[in-house]
Order: C-alpha cells, then sequence, then structure tokens
C-alpha cells in the first residue's frame, strides 16, 4: 500500500529493522547513550538549544503535557486555531480549567499575525499564545516566523503545536523564539505512533515553576531531572527509541536544508498534478502546506467511494476529512520518507477518477 495519509506515515526499511532489535535494560548504559544521541539528534532538528524531552505518548500527551505543566487554571491565553488541531489544542487548555481566547480563523485560510497582535494588545491578561504550526485538517502553514514575533514583540509565551511539520517544514526555534514546540513521532519522524518530543526555553521553565495544574506523568520537570541521569521518569517506548535513532541518523545524513527542499519539491509536485487534473484544492495557494494536500471533493460525489477506489484499484491510502470537512475533503499525506515518485501514482490516480466523474 501507497499510504499517504498524513501521520502515520511509511517506516524506512532502517526503521523498520531497528524495530526488530531485541530489548534492553531501560536503566542501563546503552539506553542511557541511546538517550543521550536521539536527544542531540533532535535538538539538531529543532533547531534548539533548549532543553529537550522525550514523552512516551501520542503528540496529543504533547499539548496536555504543555498546559499541565505551563498553566494555572483560570489563566487567560489565546488559542489561534485554523481548524480541528488548532481547536483540539484550544480545548485541551479549557479542560484543565484556563480561561481560553480563541482567535479562529475560515477553513483552508493561515492566522493573520496582525489580527494576533490586535488580540494581544486589546487584553493584557492574556499570558500565552497557542498556535499549530501547520494544520492538518485544512493543509495550511501558519506564517510562524511573523506570528513569533508579534508574540515576542508583546512579551507573551509562545507554544507551538508543530506536530505535522517539524522536520519537514523550516521551524528554527531558537531564532524564532518559539518557548514550547512540540511534535509526535509518526508524522515527519518517519517512525511508528507513541513517542512526543518536547522543547522547553528558559521562559518557559520560569512560567512551568508557577503553574498550578497537577501533573504526574507528564511532569516535564521530571522528564528533565531524569534526564540529567540519561533516563526517563517512567518506563519509555524503548522499541520507538531505536526507531528514532534510526531516523535521525537519516535525517541527519541528508540534512535539513535538503530535507525541507525535497517537501517543497514533492509538495509543489503534487499540488501543481492534482489541479492540472481538475481537481480543487482547500488550502490559500500562499499559505499551502508541504506536508499535506486538501483536495475539495465535488458536490454529488461521495469522499468515501473515492477512497475506496484509490485502496482497492490503485493501492493508495489517503485521509478523509475531519470534523466539519467530513465527506467534502480528502487528504493526500506527503512528509517524512516520500519524494515525488511517491505521489505521481496518487496523481494519476485522481486523473483517472477526475475524467470518469465528469
Ligand atoms: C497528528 C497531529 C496531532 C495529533 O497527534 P496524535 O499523535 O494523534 O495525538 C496534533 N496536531 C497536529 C497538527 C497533528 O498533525
Amino acid at each position: 500500500m501507497n499510504l499517504r495519509t498524513p501521520g502515520p506515515t511509511t517506516l524506512p526499511p532502517g526503521v523498520q529493522e531497528a524495530l526488530a532489535r531485541q530489548m534492553i535494560n531501560h536503566r542501563g548504559s546503552e539506553f542511557r547513550d541511546l538517550t543521550k544521541r536521539v536527544t542531540a539528534g533532535l535538538k539538531t532538528v529543532f533547531q534548539t538549544e533548549n532543553d529537550l524531552l522525550i514523552l512516551t505518548g501520542s503528540g496529543t500527551g504533547g499539548l496536555e503535557a504543555a498546559v499541565v505543566n505551563l498553566f494555572s487554571p483560570g489563566e487567560r491565553v489565546l488559542a489561534v486555531t485554523v481548524g480541528v488541531f488548532g481547536d483540539r489544542f484550544a480545548r485541551a487548555a479549557q479542560c484543565f480549567g484556563l480561561d481560553v481566547a480563541r482567535l479562529s480563523f475560515p477553513m483552508g485560510s493561515a492566522a493573520d499575525p496582525g489580527a494576533i497582535a490586535d488580540a494581544l494588545a486589546a487584553d493584557p491578561s492574556i499570558t500565552s499564545v497557542l498556535v499549530t504550526h501547520n494544520e492538518t485538517s485544512t493543509a495550511v502553514t501558519n506564517d510562524l516566523e511573523s506570528i513569533a514575533r508579534v508574540v515576542n514583540g508583546a512579551d507573551r509565551l509562545l507554544v507551538v503545536d508543530a506536530i505535522s511539520s517539524l522536520g519537514a517544514i523550516d521551524l528554527p526555534t531558537d531564532q524564532w523564539g518559539c518557548d514550547v514546540v512540540v511534535t509526535g513521532s509518526q508524522k515527519s519522524l518517519m517512525i511508528p505512533p507513541g513517542l512526543a518530543m518536547v522543547s522547553m526555553s528558559p521562559r518557559a521553565w520560569e512560567a512551568a515553576a508557577s503553574s498550578r495544574i497537577p501533573s504526574f506523568y507528564w511532569d516535564l520537570a521530571a522528564a528533565k531531572k531524569s534526564l540529567e541521569k540519561g533516563v526517563t521518569p517512567w518506563t519509555p517506548a524503548v522499541g520507538l527509541f531505536f526507531a528514532l535513532d534510526a531516523a535521525l541518523e537519516m535525517m541527519l545524513r541528508e540534512g535539513l536544508p535538503a530535507i525541507f527542499q525535497r517537501h517543497r519539491r514533492v509538495a509543489e509536485y503534487c499540488r501543481k498534478g492534482l489541479k492540472e487534473a481538475g481537481w480543487e484544492l482547500l488550502a490559500d495557494h500562499e499559505r499551502a502546506s508541504n506536508t499535506v494536500t486538501a483536495v475539495k471533493v465535488p458536490e454529488g460525489i461521495e469522499a468515501r467511494l473515492i477512497q475506496t477506489i484509490l485502496r482497492e484499484r490503485d493501492g493508495i491510502v489517503v485521509a478523509s476529512g475531519q470534523g466539519d470537512l467530513e465527506g467534502k475533503i480528502l487528504r493526500v499525506g506527503h512528509l517524512g520518507y516520500v519524494d515525488v515518485p511517491d505521489l505521481q501514482p496518487v496523481v494519476e490516480a485522481f486523473g483517472r477518477i477526475a475524467a470518469e466523474t465528469r
């Protein structure tokens, strides 16, 4: 199967081999060396010298960890949302009693940094901004560099969901001043689901010191303390650490600039091919994502039927729309272990379906 969902993504052969390894002691020297190596590798991919913590859980666990470690009940935060994942981050904050101001933008559009600046200027009680770098549900990449400039200029904390961008789309964490950046294992990092990674700036640790939300499993201060000894507070997903080690070696060998360029090339090929085949895309052209493309399903055609045809006739698996977009779009993932030849059959298959339904 040509797995073209925006996570989980296809595993490279070297990662599959790493997953077949025998277990080791997660409190022994071999695991300590492994932890040091993957943490250093991740810091390179995050482009940060901040603390970098690896948690066992899905990406959402990383978002929850950020919320419970940084904030207090009643604290006012601005949740910038352009789709399902922005809404999810806002809901996670609400769940722990935060006072969430939502700034939403239409599906397919990116967030307007000027509107964020206005919202922060109008409400001095907002301490922090939660934002999605790449909105996987609409295939839109926010202008995080401009958003970070606005948030830093207003002296607020910036917390970024980079789960479907980090390691595929440029995100210089330190240069842009992103206090907290969260990603997950099953997207650009090319390993199975089950790990979340969180970077924490000194300013984020300061906020964490006064947080009044209790945390136990997601306690990042405990994770940092353990990491100083090369371990994790709880038993980690050891097998995924093996996989991460193999994936990071591949990524560092290719180099970040080449990885970003490859994702740009694949995304442009995909968008151009689908448009030429007569499909309309959801995302605004200038902010279209380099990791996922959302195709509009024409009126009167069942999205599910297209998915079935792609799967059964062409061996291609694409993702459905989420939330309000269910049945209205299909999403083609092109992140991680991917290059143009993986998308060529997808563009061709969509072309055949367009011709048949016309
Ligand atoms: C995939 C994704 C998530 C959710 O991660 P899970 O691993 O499913 O918990 C959150 N945010 C974005 C932007 C994503 O793409």
